[in-house]
């Protein structure tokens, strides 16, 4: 198998359990290259099929959130997005790529940010242009199919989910002005966090003790991205980095000590909470990352 970021062919074990899925056994390969941490084999239409049925986008969602403060399960907060975006000017066109229940659209629209929406599933497609009329969503192939462009395409927890990242960043950017931005936010699994390391020596151990350690949960993240690995996947699209930073979120352990019902979660909770400390003291650190880059 070839890295999805960087094209090499010299990929190794990574260490990581088996994860059985779909009646098929997936392994983890680490890229020797750029040290990117990849699913193999990539999931097939079937699995994908099986992975997102329509019930995994939960409706519509029109709530006014509190733009001001991150929410739990996102990565930033929407004013972190909004002022992003509104580095193109108030007029900008804009389109969340992957919008999932509309929440995103529905609070930017509350902002005066002309923004659409893209989902995978018609279904869903058509219960946000039934919920949200103030604006249009799209099927992915009507998207790409469109003459539209845009000034600022947002992803938002998408990219990771991506089994040809190349490909489709190349087809996104083909959607995207001159000097238009991508905007992406989404976890750096594989980078310097004390989260991620004590996620991923917790399995490496496992299956150290016992050589039959498997999981089995759906391959929804395709690949696991370090700091630089992930800056060199969007320069090498052709975009110019004009925001970049990482942060630590207490993903996907507890996030409030209310969530803490075991020992073992009040442990994890306690595990972020130091390490979002520790972010402050070290650079290029995080499980999480938000970027713009400029179509060149
Ligand atoms: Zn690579």
């Amino acid at each position: 198998m070839a890295c999805l970021f960087c094209g090499s062919k010299t990929v190794q074990d990574s260490g990581l359990p088996l994860n059985r899925y779909n009646s098929k056994v997936f392994t983890c390969l680490t890229c020797t290259g750029c040290g990117l941490i990849m699913v193999d084999p990539i999931p097939s239409r079937d699995d994908l099929e099986k992975m997102y049925p329509p019930s995994y986008q939960q409706g519509v969602s029109k709530a006014k959130i509190d733009s001001h403060k991150k929410q739990p399960g996102l990565r930033f907060s929407y004013d972190r997005l909004f002022a992003l975006i509104r580095l193109k000017g108030t007029a900008a066109k804009v389109v969340d790529f992957g919008c999932g229940n509309g929440q995103f659209v529905s609070n930017a629209l509350e902002q005066n940010i002309a923004i659409e929406g893209v989902e995978f599933n018609a279904t869903q497609v058509e219960a946000l242009n039934v919920s949200i009329p103030e604006t249009r969503f799209y099927t992915v192939d009507a998207f790409f199919e469109s003459a539209q462009r845009y000034d600022v395409i947002v992803l938002s927890n998408v990219l990771e989910h991506f089994t040809e990242p190349v490909e489709m960043g190349k087809a996104l950017l083909g959607k995207l002005n001159s000097n238009g931005v991508l905007l992406v936010e989404g976890p750096l699994e594989g980078n310097k966090s004390l989260v991620n390391a004590v996620k991923w020596l917790y399995l490496r151990i496992r299956k150290r003790l016992h050589r039959s350690y498997e999981t089995s949960h759906a391959p929804t993240h395709i690949f696991y991205s370090n700091y630089d690995n992930q800056i060199r996947f969007f320069e090498q699209l052709g975009l110019k980095t004009v925001h970049y930073q990482t942060t630590e979120n207490s993903w996907p352990y507890p996030e409030t000590i209310k969530g803490c019902k075991t020992p073992g979660l009040f442990l994890k909770y306690l595990i972020g909470l130091f390490s979002k400390g520790l972010a402050f003291f070290t650079v290029r650190y995080g499980n999480t990352f938000i970027y713009a880059g400029e179509k060149r």
